[in-house]
């Protein structure tokens, strides 16, 4: 099935922005040499910490549980290598909060973690044992969510419509593509499991059209197939944000506030379909996963490499030829350019959530004076949606958090295009996050008026 013959499926708002994939899109998945050393965060999900179940001086197996999995909000964890235990201890993550730790000494002669002899047939699975498998593997949102897996599966209802999202709208990165071309069976059989989980009758795979080799590939591989559709997606940021893929995909909008399940849709990136099914059929932990190395001809072997989760993003840069002694002036980053983390430290591990490390150089990340908002409108122009992100700068600036609550400041998706396309370099998008937890309290004690409220006019009705 050629993409020429496809229909395209729009994004309404959004920002065409640069792409910067042709550094890594045709470079194959390589494997990245083992650390001498990892560090692995006890808690790489969102939810509650896992405690260990490991000690210092004990020797670890790759895809040892190493982390518990007793709270309902925790994905457990798994030694990434075979080794030592030398350390359990504060570390540096990257959200830049010391989370507690495993330190491995690595063992590099025995780290290749053994498949089964015997893999599991998912179909001689009940939906049960899938879902106990899932939980068991420790799967998070790979594209960057952090939410275990398990949890958005676990439902009371089905839900019709699993859609897979493979848009990878952050420019660089090409980690999803490279895992649509080259794991596209596991990538299909992932789907399989997720729809019998959540009962759905049809997957789509949402797939941007600067990715034309994973959409023909997998369109042909699923071309007779009614449960399974490719859908190609216009390539404009933030294309793959939930809300975003759901409409272009289905044309349905959530409501405010709702889950995507409220209209009927699962949304997983496509790198969790894989990890799903390696954990059904193989019974393997999420412990590595695909990362880009990327930047502006500031990484001399960018490309995509299969990573152990824990591994120091030091040992990764110098691999790809970045002479790390020398990085005065440029910004590191972990994620893509327009959600992720800038880095201090190059001894913060990759976790299960990391899509790349970027390389930045001083004249590509753009700095100056910030001047006050000019109300030009080109914020709003281009908000996914629909906020006056300068309005709520002001607000927020100001200490005005009741009206950055009135102007919906919640609904935010942090996609960085406000911050991205202002012409007084003000830094909206980090505005808007530090105003988060301040609105959300405002937000919880409205609510609570507002019951109570209610409880009285019932209270009075009745007496
Ligand atoms: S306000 Fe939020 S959703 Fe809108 S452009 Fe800024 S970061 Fe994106
Ligand atoms: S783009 Fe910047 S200057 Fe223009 S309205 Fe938005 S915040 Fe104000």
């Amino acid at each position: 099935m050629k993409l020429a013959d496809m229909k395209i499926h729009k994004l309404g708002r959004g920002y065409h922005l640069n792409e910067f994939k042709e550094f890594t899109n045709k470079k194959p998945v390589e494997m990245l040499p083992l650390p001498d050393e990892v560090v692995i965060p006890l808690l790489q999900h969102l939810g509650e910490p896992c405690e260990p179940i490991v000690k210092v001086g004990d020797k670890v197996k790759p895809g040892q549980l190493i982390g518990s999995l007793e709270e309902y909000w925790m994905a457990p964890i798994h030694s990434s290598v075979a080794g030592k235990v030398t350390a359990i201890e504060p570390r540096m993550t990257d959200s830049g909060q010391e989370i507690n730790s495993v330190v491995i000494e690595v063992d590099k002669e025995n780290s290749e973690f053994e498949l089964p002899a015997h893999p599991r047939d998912p179909h001689e699975l009940d939906v049960e044992a899938l879902k106990d498998a899932i939980r068991h593997g420790g799967g998070v949102g790979m594209g960057g969510g952090a939410c275990p897996t398990y949890i958005n599966i676990n439902l009371d209802e089905p839900v019709e419509t699993l859609i897979l999202n493979g848009a990878e709208c952050e420019p660089f990165l090409t980690c999803d593509q490279r895992q649509m071309v080259e794991w596209a069976d596991e990538l299909i059989g992932g789907a399989e499991i997720l729809m019998r989980v959540i009962g759905a009758k049809k997957t789509y795979i949402g797939i941007e059209t600067n990715k034309e080799d994973a959409i023909e590939l997998l369109a042909t591989k699923v071309e007779n197939r009614r449960d399974i559709e490719v859908v190609a997606l216009e390539a404009k940021y933030p294309q793959g944000y939930k809300k975003n893929i759901i409409k272009s995909v289905t044309g349905r909008t959530p409501p405010e506030g709702a889950r995507s399940s409220e209209v009927g849709c699962i949304v997983k990136n496509v790198g969790t379909a894989i990890t799903t099914y390696n954990a059904v059929v193989y019974g393997k932990g999420c412990f590595e996963r695909v990362i880009t190395v990327s930047g502006p001809g500031t990484v001399p072997k960018a490309g995509n490499y299969m990573v152990k989760v824990g591994t120091p993003i030091g040992h990764i840069l110098s691999h790809c030829g970045v002479d790390t002694e020398s990085l005065d002036g440029y910004k590191v980053i972990m994620g893509g350019p327009m959600t992720g983390a800038s880095q201090k430290s190059l001894d913060v591990p990759i976790i299960k959530k990391t899509t790349g490390i970027l390389v930045l150089p001083p004249e590509f990340v753009e700095s100056g004076e910030i001047s006050p908002c000019i109300r030009c409108g080109k914020c709003s122009d281009h908000c996914p949606v629909y906020l006056n992100p300068g309005a709520l700068s002001v607000f927020v600036e100001a200490g005005d958090f009741e009206s950055a609550v009135n102007w919906r400041l919640d609904q935010c998706a942090e996609c960085g295009i406000c911050s991205y396309v202002c012409p007084s370099r003000r830094p909206v998008t980090q505005m808007i996050l530090r105003a988060k937890p301040e609105v959300k309290k405002i937000i919880r004690a409205r609510r609570k008026a507002q019951k109570e409220r209610e409880a009285a006019a019932k209270q009075k009705a009745a007496s």
